[in-house]
């Protein structure tokens, strides 16, 4: 090593860390640091850093140096508290605990109690005064350790506990006395030995070791991966793990644990919140395992302890100046923290605190921005239950605890692997469980939503679920979940079977029998223009949208359009906020009755029929785009000339084949079959996609293009005569090269010069391309000599840089790229950005160095995703078109990415 080099440092004393260090120390253990530096009752202790969780998974082996770092740190942490780990006589016990950047609930998490064995167990005893408590954390170490550590099943210790009690004829852990735990801690060593072919190890030092390693190994377990992958969090993050000393919530009726936020995760509201468990240790609360009683109840039972916390939540969320969540215990009266995070919260929750948070000067607009986010947005925007029709309260089976909102319909299953398949094959599914743990993961992201008949807000599934955005009841008491013979029993004595249909609604807490019918969110209500944010019935959530909007409004340099091609659309993308439509399928202009007449435009045969097919088109393709430039009067209107290939306009082959064939054996085959079949094999392709469509039908197929361009031209001039201000933009589709453009440029501005002609106006159309092939992106210098505008058709750009077929990949091998973390986002979803991003790139500077004044935009469907929104925000695009419904959460993101933009580029006007 050379000798400037400074030996790396993988552990860290709380006193040391800080909140902002949570890539190096995991966010529990940066909070602890935090908390500690605050003066907040820290037990101490001290984190391992991802660094080396890092170089254990790249080499199989703890660095070297590690272990004489941690028996430093111990040292310290043993002189701290008077005694040393395991000590026989008065073990310093310690906590394992997992905590990596982003908190992972699907991750290994605690071991508590290491330090005890055969040896120290009367030590504990004797100090704690209480024999029972001394078995108690001791079986409870050998349970979690084998469970955790040695990877056991965490079913055998269930099912010895469950014998203990009933050979006792218990009902309950605590009706078991010091004896029965003693013999239940020696079952257990027995199971580990059974089970693993080792003794529970007895060296404290070791039992820490062995835990530090099985949390770095922890990361890469299936069921940490899955949720990384899920939530887009990079897997060479590795975790941090805190080594913490114990305090105990479970020495007697003035000890106890809780969870507490500092506001309602659920709603954002201001006020006490959480669950308290008198006599218990840490986990039993989030296992759902003890029903808890509510926070406020502590009041009563220990003041001092009460009050303390609240100061301290205060003094958390002014210092984090956001709603934190906080695990605690107290011990013999004494209050301990834990943990504290910024908490996890509802979308409704999450939009009400910016605005309560900004109102109370702790935050800016751009900050407050920056807390919301557009996927939370959309999911304000799903429906609820219809409260006055549907959710008859005859038919209500159940009253849980409204953990996670949004109105869930679907059919009953009650294991995660049903959850699974069902959903697999299309079926919307409620998962019912008594409670969940880390194994549902996968079943939880496949259902609807999730029921659970035990645990509090802060139970694994309410937090789970409330992450995932998914609806969730819990504790939903008085139903009976009986897993084994897959149903549900009612107090009423209905029973539920697996398949049977359920509803459930996380924003009441409140399970239906059947399917309740579902109204719109008053989001949505707002948006279009139903419910006013200043009105009185308007409640806060809308008001803080309202808010929020129009901050993300007033610094976003993105414009919004939309991806609409009809009237109806258009009238409600510009309600919604659109912009202007920054792409209109004429395609769909063909279909229906008018399908006729492109068959008869296709199968002409001279000059005169195809003229007086497009003549037939002509007047209908006019009447759309008045329509259109009229919902959209004063705003930009792209319409893009015909993309797909013909024969989609046409029967399908097989069917006709049967028909003609059937026919011919009829002996009365119609003539216009014929034609038509041999039309279909003539214009039969293997890959259509990259056959004869958009511009190369423009070139082949005489006067379609222009009979477009003529019907744009007159409609904006009709348009005109009425009055009003159409501001049509005429967009070629697949172009490759700029050759192809300048031809139907040419011809375009021929048509659109007669019509300004005859109508005696000046249009002022402009004529663009969309690019959408390689070629055109590469070659995009010289297509901007050619067009006014680019729009990025990153559908086709995806599917064709790739040479991933957009019809068929997703459906077919995607599951297996994305379960191999090939990537960790379908690419047709989010933008690409290393491959197709870069090429986008190149093209907006190539165009804009040919034409500065070049328009950009993009309209494939990433014009909708939160993160690619932020990438054409950044690569300098002027807006970004997607579908209505998604134009709020374009908006918003559009003004997240300016409010984090530190470079000061200029809004488009
Ligand atoms: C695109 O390719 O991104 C696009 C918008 O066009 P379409 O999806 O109609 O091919
Ligand atoms: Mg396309």
């Amino acid at each position: 090593m050379p000798d400037h080099a400074v030996q790396q440092k993988f552990v860290y004393d709380f006193t040391e860390g800080n909140k902002d260090l949570k890539g190096l120390l995991g966010g529990k253990g940066a909070n602890l640091a935090e908390m500690t530096n605050l003066g907040l009752p820290v037990p101490p202790g001290f984190t391992i850093t991802t660094e080396a969780c890092k170089a254990y998974l790249a080499d199989g082996e703890t660095p070297p140096a590690l272990r004489d770092e941690v028996s430093a740190h111990l040292d310290a942490l043993e002189r701290k508290m008077g005694k040393r780990l395991g000590q026989a006589d008065d073990p310093l016990l310690v906590s394992v605990r997992s905590g990596a950047k982003f908190s992972m609930p699907g991750m290994m998490d605690t071991v508590l109690n290491i330090g005890l064995s055969d040896e120290s167990v009367p030590g504990l005893a004797q100090q704690s005064g209480d024999e029972r408590f001394a078995w108690d954390s001791y079986r409870r170490l050998i349970q979690m350790f084998g469970d955790t550590v040695l990877g056991m099943s965490g079913e055998v210790f269930a099912a010895a506990l469950e014998e203990a009690k009933r050979a006792k004829g218990a009902t309950s852990d605590v009706d078991l006395d010091a004896a029965d735990m003693q013999r239940l801690a020696e079952r257990f060593k027995e199971l580990v030995r059974e089970e693993t072919g080792r003794d529970f190890p007895q060296d404290p030092r070791e039992q820490m070791e062995l835990a530090v390693r099985a949390v770095f190994d922890s990361w890469n377990g299936e069921r940490a991966r899955l949720y990384r992958r899920q939530e887009r969090i990079p897997h060479d993050l590795g975790t941090a793990v805190n080594i913490c000393s114990m305090v105990f919530g479970n020495l007697g009726p003035d000890s106890g644990t809780g969870v507490a936020f500092t506001r309602d995760p659920a709603t954002g509201q201001q006020g006490v919140y959480g669950d308290y468990l008198q006599n218990a240790q840490g986990e039993d609360v989030v296992a759902g395992i003890r029903n808890t009683v509510q926070l406020a109840e502590l009041e009563r039972l220990d003041k001092t302890s009460y009050d303390e916390l609240l100061r301290i939540m205060e003094t958390l969320e002014t210092h984090y100046r956001d709603l934190c969540d906080i695990e605690f215990t107290i011990e013999r009266g004494r209050l301990w923290m834990l943990q504290t995070r910024v908490g996890k919260r509802t979308a409704a929750a999450a939009f009400r605190i910016a605005t309560q948070l900004v109102d109370q000067g702790l935050i800016d607009e751009a900050e407050a921005l920056r807390r919301v986010n557009g996927n939370q947005l959309a999911q304000l925007m799903f429906p609820r239950f219809d409260g006055d029709l549907g959710a008859d309260e005859n038919r209500r089976i159940g009253w849980g605890i409204a953990a996670s909102p949004g109105a869930a319909v679907g059919k009953a299953v009650f294991d995660s692997y049903t959850a699974v398949k069902w959903s697999r094959s299309g079926e919307r599914v409620i998962l019912i469980r008594r409670e969940t743990n880390p194994d549902d993961l996968d079943g939880m992201l496949a259902a609807e939503g999730i029921l659970t008949s035990r645990g509090g807000k802060t139970s694994h599934a309410a937090v789970v679920a409330r992450g995932m955005g998914k609806t969730c009841v819990c504790g939903a008491e008085e139903l009976e979940v009986d897993t084994k013979r897959r149903c549900l029993k009612t107090p009423r004595g209905t029973e539920i079977e697996e398949g049977d249909l359920i509803s459930i609604d996380g924003s009441t807490g409140k399970v239906y029998e059947g399917e309740v019918p579902v109204v719109p969110s008053p989001v949505v209500e707002y948006f279009e223009g139903r419910m006013h944010a200043g009105a009185d019935d308007a409640d806060e959530l809308v008001q803080s949208v309202h808010r929020i909007m129009a901050y993300a409004d007033r610094v976003r340099r993105l414009r919004v359009r939309a991806n609409a091609d009809n009237a109806e659309d258009a009238a409600r993308a510009r309600r919604f906020g659109a912009q202007g439509i920054g792409l209109c399928r004429t395609e769909h202009m063909f279909l229906g009755e008018r399908r006729e007449l492109v068959e008869r435009l296709i199968l002409a045969e001279t000059d005169a029929e195809r003229e007086a097919a497009l003549k037939g088109l002509l007047p209908k393709q006019q009447g759309d785009f008045v329509e259109l430039f009229e919902a959209m009067d004063g705003l930009p209107v792209t319409v893009r000339l015909l993309d797909p290939p013909l024969h989609e306009f046409l029967p399908d082959i097989t069917e006709l084949s049967v028909r003609v064939a059937l026919a011919e054996a009829r002996k009365d085959a119609n003539e216009n079959d014929l034609r038509l079949l041999q039309a279909v094999h003539r214009l039969h392709e293997q890959n259509p996609m990259l056959g004869l469509r958009g511009v190369r039908l423009g070139l082949v197929v005489p006067g379609l293009f222009t009979m477009q361009v003529r019907a744009i031209a007159q409609a904006a001039a009709e348009r005109r005569a009425a009055g009003g201000d159409p501001r049509a933009e005429i967009m070629i589709p697949l172009v490759g090269t700029v050759q192809e453009l300048e031809i139907v440029r040419d011809d375009a501005e021929e048509v659109i010069a007669d019509v300004e002609r005859q109508h005696d106006v000046e249009l002022k159309l402009t004529l663009g391309t969309m690019i959408e092939l390689p070629r055109a992106a590469l070659t995009a210098g010289q297509i901007a000599e050619s067009a006014d505008f680019f729009s990025f058709g990153t559908n086709d750009l995806t599917q064709t840089v790739w040479a991933f077929s957009r019809d068929d990949v997703e459906a077919s091998f995607f599951t297996a790229y994305l379960e191999k973390g090939i990537f960790g986002v379908s690419p047709f979803e989010t933008i690409d950005k290393d491959g197709v991003g870069a090429l986008v790139r190149g093209a907006v500077e190539a165009g804009r160095a040919t034409r500065p004044d070049l328009k950009l935009g993009v309209c494939g469907e990433h014009g909708g995703d939160p993160d690619s929104v932020h990438f054409f925000h950044e690569v300098g695009l002027d807006y970004v078109s997607c579908s209505p419904f998604r134009i709020p959460v374009a908006r918003l993101e559009a003004g997240r990415a300016a409010a984090s933009d530190t470079t000061d580029r200029p809004r488009p006007d």
